[in-house]
């Protein structure tokens, strides 16, 4: 397999990289004090984004996207990664799953997402409904031309700043081979919409300045011609993008970790104790190089994963290994970063304290690690019909 990056994946890595640089790095320390992104700085860095050709990086081009192959959206993902959260989700790129959007749904979500006059969230995860997406609470109940909405979503990030969700609701129970269960649908649903009330969650641990929200649904009336894909399958529709937003997730993470690891092994070899560069002791030394030979590795499994989407073969293991390991190599980076760091390593006016605590997220988000094995595991067995 041939992984080196075409002349246009060369140019792509070192525009969004000089726009990381200077669009995103000089706002970080202000984000991360304010725990917020101003909107008029919001609106900034979208019109310089969409200026740049780097917005909706993700969706195809003649949407408007930038129509680019799995291959170099890992690499877009990663060069954004390596920016505070907050500051490079307003480089935005769309929900994959909109792709599932009828031509109608075209005009009124996906094309004004793409064009950054509209802004998604995606709303699954409820307060008794984590990994165990099945057994959401919240119903749609046809009523005619419209569906009504009862329930409550929780964990939303951006609802705060979108204008509207792709929420996910059990319209129904069908029969499976294990027994009764619900059948889960997509809708798209304005945010204004009467009896959807927004209110911003509980301040977490990672990524500053990008927030989450409680999603609080009424009799909320959601017009039919809003459900996304078919009635009972947005578990299949979920499953068709999953793989690819997984993929997101392992480069957001390698590149975060790469900047991790030029900031640390810059310090190891400058900070002097004993007479000597730290890094010139073996127990540094060796940490860096176990750091550097991780690093190497969640990349070329992230790129061939994406390679094997771009041919149409990835299956849900190979993005979930991507995901996995490139999300547990970033805590053990980050970790590692602080260790070497020293005292400094945790104070606030060094950035490896940020980068600690905004990993952890990784490996929690868009399915847990113990999901991702999971869902590995199962691949194994499945031939043996276990
Ligand atoms: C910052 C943040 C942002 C988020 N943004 C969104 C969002 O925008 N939209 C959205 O819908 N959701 C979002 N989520 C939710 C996220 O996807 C869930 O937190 C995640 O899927 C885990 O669900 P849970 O937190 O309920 O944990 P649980 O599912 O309750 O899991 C608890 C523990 O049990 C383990 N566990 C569960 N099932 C199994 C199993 N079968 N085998 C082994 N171990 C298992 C888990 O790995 C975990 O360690 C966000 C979460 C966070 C923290």
């Amino acid at each position: 397999m041939d992984l080196t990056l075409t002349d246009e994946q060369r140019l792509i890595v070192d525009t969004v990289r000089a726009f990381v640089e200077k669009e995103l790095y000089p706002h970080e320390d202000e984000v991360e004090r304010l725990d917020e992104v101003s909107p008029e700085l919001a609106g900034q860095i979208r019109a310089k984004a969409i200026a740049a050709g780097l917005y909706a990086a993700n969706m195809p081009a003649q949407l408007g996207g930038g129509g680019l192959d799995a291959v170099s959206v890992v690499l877009v993902e990663r060069e954004l990664g390596r920016a505070s959260y907050a500051l490079q989700m307003l480089v935005e790129r769309p929900s994959n799953i909109l792709q599932g959007c009828n031509s109608d749904q075209r005009q009124r979500y996906l094309i004004p997402a793409i064009r950054g006059e509209r802004h998604d969230c995606v709303a699954m995860t409820e307060p008794g409904s984590g990994s165990d997406i099945r057994s959401m609470a919240t119903t749609a109940t046809r009523d005619g031309g419209d569906y009504i909405v009862n329930g409550t979503k929780h964990f939303i990030s951006h609802a705060d700043v979108a204008d509207f969700v792709i929420l996910f609701a059990a319209t129904g129970t069908e029969d499976t081979r294990s027994g009764p269960k619900k059948k889960i649908t997509a809708f798209l649903v304005d945010k204004d919409s009467p009896g959807l009330t927004v209110t911003r969650g509980s301040a977490c641990v990672s990524n500053r300045g990008y927030h989450q929200c409680e999603l609080s649904f009424t009799d909320c009336r959601v017009p039919a011609a809003n459900l996304l894909g078919e009635e009972g399958r947005g578990f299949d529709l979920m499953g068709q993008w999953l793989g690819a937003t997984r993929l997101t997730v392992a480069s957001t993470s390698i590149g975060r970790a790469r900047r991790a690891l030029e900031a640390v092994t810059e310090w190891a070899a400058t900070r002097r104790q004993f007479g000597q560069p730290v890094g010139r002791f073996q127990g540094v030394g060796f940490q860096l190089a176990d750091c550097a030979t991780q690093l190497e590795a969640a990349e070329l499994l992230t790129l061939r994963a994406a390679a094997k989407c771009d041919a149409g073969t990835m299956t849900d293991a190979d993005a979930a290994m991507a995901k996995l390991y490139a999300s547990e190599m970033l805590g053990r980076m980050t970790d590692t970063a602080v260790q070497i760091f020293g005292g400094m390593g945790l104070m606030s006016q060094f950035p490896a304290e940020r980068w600690w605590r905004d990993a952890r997220v990784e490996r929690i988000w868009d399915g847990t690690s113990e999901i991702q094995r999971h869902i590995i595991a199962r691949s194994l067995l499945r031939p043996y019909g276990a």
